[in-house]
């Protein structure tokens, strides 16, 4: 009631200053358009067009109601910086590579400089002469080849000799890939028992470490850069992360007949466990449930509902694309709805997920589908709205 006519977003996606012809209006707040028997058109229409006006008139207010704020895109309606986050990045398909170029198996600092292999970005010689410090790059593995990316870490006869040993202990029979991605797609792409921390997968991460290792104790310490060297060095870090425990027996998949999955341990999975419970409706009514979810810019919904005794009379799930998540939840109870629209004659007591979504439905003032649905279809069953038990609590239920 307290929000300004023209200035605030309040009706449209912009507001009416921006949409309305008019120059320079005063201040004025809702309030001064909205009496006890509702909307002031005859002083609406002296401000704004009649289309608006009439737009205006669908829009219910509840001045004795508690005004919320609600951030559409969280299920619980409190603003965070993660959702916001997840609402102005650019989403694109995740990379397979870059997935797999991380896990909790080595220290991140491994990781990341494969991850900056794989886009050039190791000082090498040749780059660094790219970046305009003036040398003679002389390669410290065969002494008669530039220092470049490709020769150092995958083409050069210590990374060939290296790669080799690897790939035949491995049973990778291919030829030995030219490229660094192609290194990648050979070794993600071996097994099809490869995840996130399989062995498969830490192996090249550890051979481009070593190399580099290696290859900085020759250029500053003058260590000889030999195959052999980063060979066991890889061999005894891998012992190490098994006596640390920090390879499972499940990252051998594919793989058991290697030495090395001996030092797999069986950890234990971490499970969460969440008390939920489900209520039965008093009875001749029924109860439907819905929920929606989002992950990875795919949304799911879903429901069911049941009687009095607990009887199962219908469930759904459905698929669809990137929508937020407050739209996934109202899109699967307006499902819901619909299904129960001509089945259900009696009382129908709805339990959603996300509060948000009630409250919207409380205050019935917005123009989603499913409110517009629910005002309806209103007089086809008795209605009324709640959040499921969680964790033993359970959130008022709330008349309609
Ligand atoms: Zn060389």
């Amino acid at each position: 009631m307290l929000l300004d006519i023209w200035y605030d977003r309040w009706l449209l996606d912009s507001p009416l200053i921006e949409v309305v012809p008019t120059n320079d209006p005063p201040h004025m707040l809702l309030v001064e358009f909205y009496g006890d028997g509702g909307w002031k058109v005859s002083q609406l229409k002296s401000w704004l067009p009649d289309p608006l006006v009439q737009q205006i008139q669908k829009v219910d207010l509840y001045p004795n109601q508690d005004h919320h704020m609600v951030w559409a895109v969280s299920p619980s309606g409190l603003f965070t910086t993660k959702s916001a986050w997840d609402l102005i990045r650019q989403k694109r398909i995740p990379s397979l590579l870059d997935d797999l170029l991380w896990s909790n198996v080595v220290p991140l600092k491994m990781s990341f400089l494969a991850w900056k292999v794989v886009r050039n970005l190791i000082p090498v010689e040749t780059n660094l002469k790219k970046r305009g410090i003036p040398m003679a790059s002389r390669c410290l593995c065969c002494l008669s080849h530039e220092e470049t990316l490709g020769h150092l870490f995958v083409m050069g006869p210590v990374a060939t000799e290296v790669w080799g040993i690897f790939q035949r202990r491995f049973g990778i029979l291919e030829p030995q890939p030219f490229l660094v991605s192609g290194v990648f797609s050979l070794w993600f792409g071996s097994s099809p028992a490869i995840m996130r921390g399989h062995i498969r997968t830490i192996i090249p991460i550890l051979i481009f470490w070593f190399i580099w290792k290696s290859r900085n104790r020759a250029r500053f310490d003058g260590i000889c850069l030999e195959a052999c060297g980063v060979v066991s060095s890889i061999a005894s870090f891998v012992e190490q992360l098994g006596l640390a425990n920090k390879l499972s027996k499940r990252l051998f998949r594919g793989d058991y007949e290697d030495p090395w999955a001996q030092l797999g341990v069986c950890l234990a999975r971490h499970i969460e466990v969440t008390v939920v419970s489900w209520k039965r409706p008093p009875q001749f009514y029924v109860k439907l449930n819905t929920d929606g979810s989002v992950t990875q810019n795919r949304a799911y919904r879903g429901g069911l509902l049941r009687d009095s005794d607990g009887r199962l009379l219908f469930a759904f799930h459905k698929e669809f694309g990137d929508i937020d998540v407050l739209g996934t939840e109202s899109l699967a109870l307006l499902h819901g709805l619909r299904l129960c629209t001509g089945l259900v004659t009696g009382s129908l007591l709805v339990e959603v997920e996300s509060k948000s979504l009630v409250r919207l439905l409380q205050a019935g003032g917005v123009e989603v589908a499913v409110v517009q649905y629910i005002k309806e279809h209103k007089q086809s069953f008795c209605f009324i709205v709640g959040v499921p038990f969680a964790c033993g609590k359970r959130s008022k239920l709330c008349g309609r």
